[in-house]
């Protein structure tokens, strides 16, 4: 979604201007580009605007002339860095992990040598001249292009969507133009508008330097070039190409800036399309729960499920825990929820309720942005790197509240300060590489929490923390539930840090729950299902198994199109009985919850 932000357009304008300049200026002033009139180096006069060269030619004809061969140059160099460089970035996380460890090596090698000398190598081994000079800028530039591709790539391989596609046995290239460019190609769009303003300087630098275009022919960086020659006796000559790339560049950049704001993860949500199957665990929809959950599916496009089913309530002021293995459904049930899934993968619902919002059909975009919050589990790839902390955090406020900026930076303050975050002020100021993960994420809850959401959706927040920010965060998720009464779906693979958090627990396995119990029972030792007990029995701050080694699960979750018939976990389950391969087990009431196993159901 384009967000047309006053510097997108004054960019984009721009930049059409200086194309339209390309394109026409060599057939209205080609003629004049090339006229000795015998005037050399003249000054700036009304015939000349920008003086004459050391052959008496027009220097602003000539500037307007050498715009076509300029920008089609740093257009063919920006694409080969671009086409490098991300293919490169985004392939290692499509191989095995030795081809991604030793591929990260490789391009962090290249990333450690200086990209102008490796131009100057390149240009220095093919040659002078303009296909010389776009080869060599953009080979430099490509690995910079792979790193960053690299890292915005390792951001989404890690998300549950992609471990079920490769469970699913999803080929490379599939991965690749399916699960991992769509999802990383804003940020490289902003990217590559801000290579092309670099390769600008850099080709005009080796035009500049005598390694780029070469007479007759011209381009910015040459006409520079000679007209340095005269800076000090007629400085109009260098003027013009100067201010040429100074402005392309600055347009370049605002163009870049503009994408940036629109690639902001929180203000780029896409609807899903939403009907209803079946309720799996079904009550009846009171009303009386703030978020009500029925019958709630996600699948991809064959119609495999990876969400199968899911129902559940959370009312105002209640934690909800979800736990389970990765590719359980956790994340993607909650970012159905949020209606933040994926291009291409689908929800459904008999029921998906926030409060009198009904989330099945086309819901309100602003109320959905208002509603529910979402924090992140790497706040260092949820804020845009690009951007400076306050316009990300006030976005919310700014765009669906109308708040004005001087009342939206107020409160911005005052939530960072609230979080904890020092020098709030300073803060906004800066840009996200400039604050620690720990600050990162107390800045994301911040602005999660800024517009006061009835629902605050916390994906694995915490897993990317050491231990002690961890259970600052946690701290933090629990003063705004008890002082600020925000309901809350936190996900987690650590049932520990679920119990230690939530007043309810979901437990899922292959898409579905297995098990929803209050966090009172799990932490008594009362957990009914053997996949909960498993969960318990590797995790020691709630057993108190804290000396021994810990338990495991052996084996591994089914992939979602190969869900053996009957009980999900049964290969992997000790107490598995012989109907449990044969019959879906049925749903049996515990102390405070339910449980899906036909253990339970022989011992009832
Ligand atoms: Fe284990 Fe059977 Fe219960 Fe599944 S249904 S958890 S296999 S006992």
């Amino acid at each position: 979604m384009i967000r047309w932000t006053p510097g997108l357009r004054a960019g984009l304008i721009g930049l059409a201007v200086i194309a339209v300049i390309g394109l026409v200026a060599p057939v209205f002033f080609g003629e004049a580009a090339q006229r000795l009139t015998g005037a050399a180096r003249q000054g700036a006069s009304a015939g000349h605007w920008l003086g004459t060269d050391a052959l008496g030619r027009d220097v602003l004809a000539r500037t307007l002339v050498a715009t076509r061969l300029t920008l089609l140059m740093t257009l063919a160099a920006t694409a080969i860095a671009g086409t490098i460089g991300i293919l490169l970035g985004a392939l290692v996380w499509v191989t095995g992990p030795r081809v991604r460890e030793a591929g990260l090596r490789l391009i962090d090698l290249m990333v450690s040598y200086p990209a102008v000398i490796l131009a100057l190598v390149v240009a220095a081994i093919l040659g002078a001249g303009p296909v010389a000079a776009v080869l060599a800028i953009g080979v430099a530039w490509s690995p910079a292009f792979a790193r960053l591709t690299a890292n915005l790539a390792a951001s989404v391989a890690g998300r549950d969507f992609v471990a079920t596609a490769r469970l699913l046995g999803v080929p490379p290239a599939r991965l690749l133009t399916r699960h991992l460019l769509p999802n990383i190609a804003e940020p490289l769009l902003v990217l590559l508008s801000l290579a092309f303003a670099g390769t600008l300087t850099a080709l005009s630098g080796l035009s500049f330097l005598g390694l780029g275009v070469q007479p007759p022919s011209y381009d910015w960086g040459a006409l520079l070039n000679t007209g340095l020659e005269t800076i000090y006796t007629n400085p109009a000559e260098a003027v013009g190409p100067a201010v040429a790339i100074t402005v392309t560049g600055v347009l370049a950049g605002f163009v870049g800036d503009g994408l940036a704001a629109g690639a902001n993860p929180r203000t780029g949500r896409r609807a899903v399309p939403a009907s209803g199957p079946v309720a799996r665990e079904a009550g009846d929809d009171d009303g009386e729960a703030l978020l009500a959950v029925r019958g709630l599916t996600v699948s991809l496009p064959g119609g495999v499920r990876l969400v199968d089913g899911v129902s559940f309530d959370v009312h105002a002021g209640e934690i909800v825990g979800i736990v389970g293995e990765s590719g359980s459904g956790k994340s993607l049930t909650a970012m159905a929820v949020a209606r933040l899934l994926p291009d291409g993968v689908r929800s459904d619902a008999a029921t998906l309720r926030l409060g009198d919002l009904d989330l099945t059909g086309r819901a309100d975009q602003a109320r959905l942005a208002t509603e529910i919050g979402i924090v992140y589990q790497d706040p260092s790839s949820s804020f845009n790197p690009a951007l400076r902390m306050e316009r990300q955090i006030v976005e919310v406020l700014r765009r669906h509240l109308r708040v004005p900026r001087r009342e939206a930076r107020r409160r911005a303050v005052a939530a960072l300060e609230s979080v904890g975050v020092s020098r709030p002020e300073l803060r906004l100021r800066q840009h996200p590489h400039e604050l620690s993960g720990g600050m990162r994420q107390r800045a994301m809850i911040a602005s999660a929490v800024l517009q006061e959401p009835r629902l605050l959706i916390a994906d694995e927040p915490t897993t990317a923390l050491d231990v002690t920010v961890q259970a600052e965060v946690l701290d933090l998720l629990r003063g705004i539930n008890r002082d600020q009464g925000t309901a809350m779906v936190f996900i987690s693979h650590d049932i520990g840090v679920v119990g230690s958090l939530c007043h309810r627990v979901l437990v899922m396995y292959a898409g579905r729950v297995v098990e929803d119990l209050t966090v009172d029972d799990l932490r008594a030792g009362r957990a009914a299902h053997p996949y909960t007990r498993a969960l318990l029995a590797a995790t020691p701050r709630l057993t108190g198994e804290g000396t021994g080694e810990l338990a495991t699960i052996p084996g591994r979750p089914p992939a979602p199109d190969a869900r053996p018939a009957g009980c999900a976990f049964a290969p992997r389950c000790p107490l598995a009985l012989p109907v449990c391969a044969e019959s879906e087990p049925p749903t049996v009431r515990t102390g405070t919850g339910w449980a899906a196993c036909h253990l339970l159901e022989e011992a009832s």
